[in-house]
């Protein structure tokens, strides 16, 4: 049926969520689709509303809960969108360029603005579009504009023209605007200066976060002056095991495929911590996590 597809880019069939997220939990896709460049995914976008078929731009899926449902829609991954380039301290970068790399490059060629990124698991695409932060300091902080796909065509917009807040931008509201690629303004640093920080944070990370493990990142958004964690730690939730899924017990905002969890394991831990904190604190808790195709 979207045969027509192959002449733009790679084109597969019943490829799995589990295979496209970090936490390795989904059902099965219908059709997956790698657009060889910018023109193949406009032409693909084009090709997949005609025949009224649902689409997912997807990144490296270190965001995502995605249901033990099949998807009958297609799944788009921009990786072939890997260029960036550097002029003075300006950084083009295209969506899919994964957010290490970039941050690597940025810091040994002594351009500061992204250490914070350096051990987030994501491409350039999802990062804006949840306006990954660490350490105060945000994606947003750094970008000048972003070329979007929208409606047929293809535009430079200003930040100033987008919204950013915590986990927010003008992507989560307006789902037919796809990132292909943005305009960072970086500072000239000393590079051996970034790469201690870089190399520092990144020790804390793995001291902290459940890398040995499958997972999704925080699931909740820390948005009251109580972190998450400690609601969760409260609620005597660290290490709950359901299925084969666990409330890690390194850092409880983190839940962990121990091997052959499902989706609704996670789900389950998620409902139960969300019911607990409520019950417990009178807290509502907010996904930070995106289920999709519950
Ligand atoms: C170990 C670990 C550590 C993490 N640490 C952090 C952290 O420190 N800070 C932080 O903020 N987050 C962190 N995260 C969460 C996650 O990495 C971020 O939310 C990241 O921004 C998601 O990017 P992604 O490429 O994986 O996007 P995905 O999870 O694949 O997608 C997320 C959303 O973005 C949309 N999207 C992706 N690309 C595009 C595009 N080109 N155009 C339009 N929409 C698009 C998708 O449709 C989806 O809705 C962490 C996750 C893990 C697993």
């Amino acid at each position: 049926m979207l045969k027509e597809l192959e002449a733009y880019g790679l084109l597969a069939y019943n490829r799995s969520f589990k295979e496209m997220t970090t936490i390795k939990v989904g059902g099965a896709i219908k059709y997956y689709f790698e657009p060889n460049n910018m023109y193949g995914l406009t032409k693909a976008i084009e090709i997949i509303e005609s025949k009224q078929l649902a689409y997912k731009i997807i990144g490296n899926g270190s965001n995502l809960l995605c249901s033990n449902k099949d998807f009958d829609g297609v799944v788009i991954k921009l990786n072939n969108l890997n260029h960036f380039e550097v002029n003075d301290n300006i950084m083009y970068v295209e969506a899919g360029v994964p957010i290490i790399v970039a941050a690597n490059y940025a810091i040994n060629n002594g351009l500061s603005g992204l250490e914070f990124a350096t051990g987030i698991p994501a491409l350039m695409g999802g990062i804006i579009y949840m306006n990954a932060s660490a350490y105060n300091e945000a994606i947003s902080d750094v970008i000048e504009s972003v070329l979007v796909y929208q409606a047929g065509s293809l535009k430079w917009i200003d930040k100033a023209d987008l919204y950013f807040g915590y986990r927010e931008s003008s992507f989560q509201t307006n789902k037919d605007w796809l990132i292909m690629a943005v305009n960072l303004k970086l500072e000239h640093a000393d590079s051996e200066t970034l790469k201690a920080l870089a190399i520092d944070r990144n020790q804390r990370r793995f001291r902290t976060q459940p890398f040995e493990y499958p997972n999704c990142g925080s699931v909740f958004r820390n948005l009251s002056d109580k972190p998450v964690w400690k609601i969760i730690d409260e609620a005597n939730l660290r290490g709950l095991q359901i299925g084969q899924a666990q409330i890690s017990e390194k850092h409880s905002n983190f839940i962990c495929n121990l091997g052959q969890a499902s989706a609704d394991d996670v789900n389950a831990l998620i409902e139960k911590t969300i019911s607990l904190a409520k019950e417990n604190d009178n807290i509502d808790l907010f996904l930070e996590v995106e289920r999709f195709n519950w």
